[in-house]
């Protein structure tokens, strides 16, 4: 077992990985730039490595935390003219209580708990139009998948469906020293902006979803065995695209214009 920080264990359970390199700190600050009086939320305050310097920025900050001894240590340090803490699971968050209130200029941010990463990305998807712009820690891993391109190995259905929502970037590595206790992985800052309404092609995203999830559940099929049911070889012969390639091979547009083929016309 670790030894605690400022008297507290980390719980495995909540992903608890604390920030204590003050470089790194004040690097993932400056990517956020929150200006004074700007809508924001943190997903995770912890012990409040970021909360403090993003408080100071901002003069207020919304924190979603689920651990109710960080919730109690969070009320005693600030006032409620600092922060709003919405205690519970971020999974379960409606975002829109937050969205609603900011004309879209809202900003998301978090070193997040790496066990529930994936599903709270795809919870925040559905937030999007409201976002300005999500910075987050993630594991490394997870970050090359998200922005990952056709034919790189670390390309598939996590990386195409959050492209079709967000414009997505690399900041920089963060090395498990920074933190404490320290993770077994190298974690990275990753910036999302929400895409505009004007570049959401899909005429049905539920259908786009099945179609990505169906093209890499087989990542070692072709087009023609994993979309069987879905496109036939008229259809593929129609929008161009090879039912003897892979699935990784198709870009996000690619998939799109399958979608929007196969999609019942309005
Ligand atoms: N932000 C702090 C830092 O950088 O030192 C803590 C980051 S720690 C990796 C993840 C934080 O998310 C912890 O405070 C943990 O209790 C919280 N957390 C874990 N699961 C959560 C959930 N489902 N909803 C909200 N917060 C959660």
């Amino acid at each position: 077992m670790s030894r605690p920080i400022d008297g507290h264990l980390a719980r495995k359970r909540f992903g608890q990985n604390f920030l204590v390199d003050q470089n790194i700190i004040r690097k993932i600050i400056a990517a956020i730039a929150v200006k004074p009086g700007e809508p924001i939320v943190e997903i995770g305050p912890g012990l409040g490595a970021l909360t403090a310097p993003l408080i100071n920025a901002a003069g207020h900050l919304h924190v979603v935390e689920i651990d109710r001894d960080l919730i109690a240590r969070l009320k005693e340090k600030y006032s409620a003219e600092q922060i709003t803490i919405h205690e519970g699971d971020a999974l379960k968050f409606d975002f829109g209580t937050l969205t609603q209130n900011a004309a879209g200029a809202l900003k998301v941010v978090g070193n997040l708990p790496y066990n529930i990463s994936t599903p709270l990305l795809f919870h925040l998807a559905d937030y999007a139009a409201g976002v300005k712009e999500m910075t987050f820690m993630l594991q490394r891993e997870v970050v090359d998948r998200m922005v990952a391109d056709p034919d790189e190995e670390a390309y598939g259905r996590l990386g195409v469906m959050l492209q079709y929502r967000f414009h997505m970037a690399k900041l920089f590595d963060v090395p498990p020293g920074a933190f404490h206790p320290a993770p077994k992985v190298t974690s990275a800052i990753v910036r999302l902006i929400p895409k505009a309404a004007s570049e959401l092609d899909c005429r049905d995203e539920a259908l786009l979803a099945k179609i990505v999830t169906a093209a890499f559940g087989q990542r070692r099929k072709t087009l023609r065995n994993t979309l069987k049911g879905i496109l036939d070889d008229a259809g593929f012969t129609t929008l161009g695209i090879n039912p003897g390639a892979r699935g990784e091979t198709l870009s996000l547009a690619d998939f799109v214009r399958i979608a929007n083929f196969c999609a019942v016309p309005a």
